[in-house]
């Protein structure tokens, strides 16, 4: 039997734009030999306080995964009451280091595209591009803020950023 895999959720205009702008980014890191992966991080006021993407293959950090990138910009910036209102928007849903810095941020909403289940067909048997397999909603709900996650959406733009852009 197949498993399940998790039903693609709507999303309004103003996530769908932001959403879009991250897969864009991962569309940059593609470009530069990264990972294809890209991340914005909007304020409560509509602001966008970061954009960032993969630089793993430009910097050879492998903690330079675009969310965690984004916050690494972002979070100096702005207070946590500032990024308590924030969005994170992510082409991919947030890996496990990603979800722990995005609870460090306290940032509270995470809108994200691909699907780690339908990113693991991509990334194949290769130790070196599997990821551990736990979902970032299991931090979220593990943690005491309450962290809102809307994802798999915008399936098919999210998916066409890893069409072969993977190693066999
Ligand atoms: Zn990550």
């Amino acid at each position: 039997m197949t498993p399940t895999l998790p039903a693609e959720q709507a999303l309004d205009e103003t996530d769908g734009i932001h959403l879009r702008r991250a897969i864009e980014l991962a569309n940059v890191a593609r470009s530069r030999g990264n990972r294809p992966f890209g991340s914005v991080i909007v304020g409560a006021d509509g602001a966008v306080l970061a954009e960032a993407w993969n630089r793993n293959g430009e910097t050879g950090d492998c903690t330079a995964h675009a969310e965690t990138e984004a916050l690494r910009i972002a979070s100096p910036r702005h207070s946590r009451d500032e990024l308590a209102g924030a969005t994170i928007y992510a082409s991919g849903e947030p890996c496990v280091m990603c979800a722990g810095a995005i609870y460090w941020s306290n940032i509270r909403r995470v809108v994200f595209g691909i699907d780690a289940e339908r990113l693991r067909v991509f990334r194949g048997d290769r130790l070196d591009q599997r990821d551990a397999e736990l979902s970032c909603r299991d931090v979220f709900d593990a943690s005491p803020t309450g962290i809102e996650c809307i994802g798999p959406a915008l399936l098919e733009e999210a998916a066409a950023s890893h069409e072969g852009g993977w190693k066999t």
